[in-house]
C-alpha cells in the first residue's frame, strides 16, 4: 500500500470509529501490517494509507523477536502519567526526526482484530508508539507537536527533502 506523505488532507482528518469488523477489514489489517514491515516501521495508522478509520497496527518487539504484530481498533487512552522527551520519526515524514515531549506512560483500551476488548499499557517505545498512532487517528502528525520555532525550521527543511509524489 502507498503511505501518504505529509502534508496530506487525510493525514489531517480525524478518523471515524469502526462499527463492523468484516472480511474487508481483515484484508485491510493484513495489508497494513505488510506495509508497516516493508517500510521497517514500528507502527502504522489507517489514515497513513488513505483510510480515515480508527485502526492502528504496531510491532514494537525487538527485531529478532518479530513478527509480533498488534492490531488495535477504536483505541482510547484511558490513563496517562509523567512526561518523557524522545526522538520520534514517522513513515509519512521520511528522513526527518525530532524530539517530542509526551506523557511517559499510557494505558490504552480498544479491540483486537477479532473484536475482543484489549488493554495495553507501558512506557518507553510502547507508550510513544501508541500515542503517535492515536495522534494520527486524531488528524495529528508528530511535526504538528513541534514548537512554532521548530516547526518553522522543519517547514524549510521539509521543502527541500520531501519525496516527490508519484501520482
Ligand atoms: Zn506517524
Amino acid at each position: 500500500m502507498k503511505i501518504l506523505i505529509y502534508p496530506h488532507e487525510i493525514l489531517a482528518t480525524k478518523a471515524d470509529p469502526i462499527t463492523e469488523i468484516n472480511g474487508e477489514m481483515q484484508g485491510l489489517i493484513d495489508r497494513m501490517i505488510a506495509t508497516m514491515y516493508k517500510a521497517e516501521g514500528v507502527g502504522l495508522a489507517a489514515n497513513q494509507v488513505g483510510r480515515p478509520i480508527r485502526l492502528l497496527v504496531m510491532d514494537v518487539s525487538p527485531p529478532e523477536e518479530r513478527p509480533q504484530p498488534v492490531t488495535i481498533i477504536n483505541p482510547v487512552i484511558t490513563a496517562q502519567e509523567g512526561t518523557a522527551t524522545h526522538e520520534e520519526g514517522c513513515l509519512s515524514v521520511p528522513n526527518y526526526s525530532a524530539k517530542i515531549t509526551r506523557p511517559a506512560r499510557v494505558e490504552v483500551k480498544g479491540y483486537d482484530r477479532h473484536g475482543r476488548e484489549i488493554r495495553m499499557e507501558g512506557e518507553g517505545l510502547v507508550s510513544r508508539c501508541l500515542q503517535h498512532e492515536i495522534d494520527h487517528l486524531n488528524g495529528i502528525c508528530f511535526v504538528d507537536r513541534l514548537s512554532p520555532l521548530k516547526k518553522g525550521f522543519f517547514r524549510k527543511k521539509w521543502a527541500k527533502i520531501r519525496p516527490e509524489e508519484d501520482d
